[in-house]
């Protein structure tokens, strides 16, 4: 208590930074400023990402509320769809991107909680929802990718809750401005047709949310220009750049 350090005499501050320029390599500094670009400070902003689904080999079948309070039972998660053309499933394609968004999210200098890390995990859609109520977090993106019966069938879209919906209508505005910015951003990234915002309150893990809350369905795994391309790493880079572009919209960082 009141033995603050001596300030540093003038001539010291003016000396040292002087002496460290002498020292480095021009190239050196060069890199060093590159990095700190790419790794901004932390924005205290945690962002929590849902993988949909999980490996068909973990039983999902079992019930639970769609809502808080809800008598409306449903299964406790879905199998999800299949790469028509490639053959991968759902759940992995789900799994790989939201591990590269977690990474690039990271880099931007924003928290991540995942709700699974692998397809073994047996998290259940409520379950997924409560915990990222629980970790603080302030948005939670639930990661999928459609299926439909037509191969013509294609392009992205998000699900966002309504304003009517009767758990968490006050989700719906901020939810909306989430959803529209990551959807226009990716759309612009991929070149994915923008199939726009649908409303949905039949949703458990959109219902049990205590936090803005979206689905983004990245492609039509049922058509093969968005099959084949979902597969791809390069487009897979441009898929997670939009959604961290439109993440940043929303916060209004860039
Ligand atoms: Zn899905």
């Amino acid at each position: 208590m009141g033995c603050k350090p001596a300030e540093p005499e003038p001539k010291e501050e003016a000396v040292t930074p002087l002496v460290i320029q002498e020292e480095e390599e021009p190239s050196e500094e060069v890199v060093t400023q590159e990095e700190e670009e790419q790794e901004p400070s932390k924005k205290d902003i945690l962002i929590a990402i849902d993988p949909g689904h999980q490996g068909a080999h973990v039983d999902m079948s079992a019930l639970e509320p769609n809502a808080p309070g809800s008598s409306e039972m449903k299964a406790k998660a879905t199998s999800g769809t299949t790469g028509r053309f490639t053959g991968i499933p759902e759940y992995q394609l789900n799994l790989d991107i939201s591990l590269l968004l977690r990474d690039a999210l990271t880099k931007q200098g924003y928290d991540v909680l995942l709700t699974r890390e692998d397809n073994d995990t047996a998290i259940s859609n409520m379950e997924r929802a409560v915990l990222a109520n629980e970790s603080g977090a302030d948005v939670s993106i639930r990661i999928h990718a459609n299926g439909s019966e037509s191969s013509e069938a294609n392009g992205a879209l998000v699900i966002v809750p309504s304003s009517q919906n009767p758990y968490v209508s006050s989700l719906h505005e901020p939810s909306r401005r989430l959803a529209e910015s990551v959807l226009n951003a990716y759309c612009e990234s991929t070149g994915f047709r923008n199939a726009g915002v649908q409303e949905n309150d039949t949703m458990t893990g959109i219902n049990w949310s205590s936090i803005p809350v979206m689905i983004l369905e990245m492609g039509f795994m049922t058509n093969q220009q968005e099959d084949q391309g979902m597969a791809d790493e390069e487009m897979r880079k441009s898929m997670v750049s939009g959604i961290v572009k439109g993440i940043n919209q929303y916060y209004v960082y860039n």
